[in-house]
C-alpha cells in the first residue's frame, strides 16, 4: 500500500530532527522497559534519535510498547529478556551487536518491589528480589562491559532508589538490593573508567507507575502524608525520571561516573 505523501513528509522531518537528536545513531539497551520508567526512556531515546531495544518477561506489554513507537515511525524493539539469567544477557548483547553492530547504552531499570520486614522476609523471597534487582544489574553490567570495552565507549546507568539512600523499613531486601546497586556502580565505574565506560545510578523518589500501585490503592490521607514528605509535594511522573536517564546516556554528562543522580523532589535533601 502506498504511503500517504503527508504521512511520508512527516516520518521524513522525524527523521530529521531524530538524526539531530541528543543520542542519535546510539544504541540502547533498557531492561523491563514493557511499561513505566523504562517504557517512557523507550520514547525519550527514540525522540533524540536512538535504536531502542527493550527487555522484559511481560510480553504482551513489551510488544505494545515497541510496536507503538514502531508506528511512530522510530526504532524499537522489543525481546523476552529474564535480567536473572545469565544465559539471557549473552544472547541478547549477541543479538543486539548483530543487528545493529554496537551497545552504546545500557539501561538496568527492572525491578522489583516486595514488601517484608526483617522478620517475616523467608528466604525465598530474599533471593527473589536480590535476584532481579542485584544480581540482574551485575550481569547487565558485565555483559555490557564485555562489548562497551571492545568499542572504548559506553554509558550504564542503574536504575536504583531512595531506598539505596536511607534505610526503608518494611522493605528490608528491596534496601538491600538497591544499596547493592549504589555501591556496584561505584566500583564498577572505578574499573571501567579508563576503558571509556562510565557507569552511573539513578535514586528516584516515588514515581507514578504500577509498582507504586503494587499494595492497597493509596487512600488521600496516605497521598497527603506522602506528599507531605517530599518538598515538592508531590510525587513524578516516569518521564521526569527518563529525562535525567536520557542525560546520563548522551555524551552531556560525558564527565560523570561513579556518581549517584537522584530525582526525589527534595526528599533526600
Ligand atoms: P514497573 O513495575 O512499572 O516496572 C518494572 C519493570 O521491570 C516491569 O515491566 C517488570 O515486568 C520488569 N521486570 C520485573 N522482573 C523482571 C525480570 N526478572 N526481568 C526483566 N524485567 C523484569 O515499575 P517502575 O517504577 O517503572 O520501576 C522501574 C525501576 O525504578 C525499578 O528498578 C524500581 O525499583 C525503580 N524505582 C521505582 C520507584 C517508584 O516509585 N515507582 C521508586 C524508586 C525506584
Amino acid at each position: 500500500m502506498a504511503v500517504d505523501p503527508v504521512i511520508k513528509e512527516l516520518l521524513a522531518r522525524k527523521a530529521e530532527a531524530a538524526a539531530e537528536g541528543r543520542v542519535a545513531g546510539k544504541v540502547v539497551f533498557i531492561t523491563g522497559g514493557a511499561r513505566g520508567q523504562g517504557a517512557s526512556e523507550a520514547g525519550l531515546f527514540c525522540r533524540e534519535g536512538a535504536v531502542v531495544v527493550i527487555g522484559d518477561v511481560l510480553d504482551d506489554d513489551g510488544e505494545a510498547t515497541a510496536h507503538a513507537l514502531r508506528a511512530d515511525g522510530y526504532a524499537c524493539t522489543y525481546v523476552h529478556h529474564d535480567v536473572t539469567s545469565e544465559g539471557a544477557w549473552a544472547q541478547v548483547v549477541a543479538g543486539i551487536v548483530a543487528a545493529h553492530g554496537r551497545l552504546d547504552i545500557l539501561v538496568n531499570n527492572a525491578g522489583i518491589f516486595p514488601r517484608g520486614g526483617v522478620l517475616e522476609t523467608s528466604l525465598a523471597d530474599w533471593e527473589k528480589v536480590i535476584a532481579i534487582n542485584q544480581t540482574g544489574v551485575f550481569l547487565g553490567i558485565q555483559a555490557a562491559a564485555r562489548i562497551m570495552i571492545e568499542q572504548r565507549s559506553g554509558s550504564i546507568i542503574n536504575i536504583s532508589s531512595v531506598a539505596g539512600l536511607q534505610g526503608t523499613p518494611g522493605f528490608v531486601g528491596y534496601g538491600a538490593s538497591k544499596w547493592a546497586v549504589r555501591g556496584m556502580t561505584k566500583s564498577a565505574a572505578k574499573e571501567l573508567a579508563e576503558h571509556g565506560v562510565r557507569v552511573n545510578s539513578v535514586h528516584p523518589g516515588i514515581i507514578e507507575t504500577a509498582m507504586l500501585h503494587t499494595f492497597d490503592e493509596i487512600s488521600p490521607a496516605v497521598r497527603g502524608a506522602l506528599n507531605a514528605r517530599i518538598p515538592l509535594g508531590r510525587t513524578a511522573e516516569a518521564v521526569e525520571v527518563a529525562q535525567l536517564v536520557l542525560y546520563l546516556g548522551s555524551d552531556e554528562s560525558s564527565y560523570s561516573t561513579g556518581s549517584e543522580f537522584v530525582v526525589d523532589g527534595g526528599w533526600m535533601a
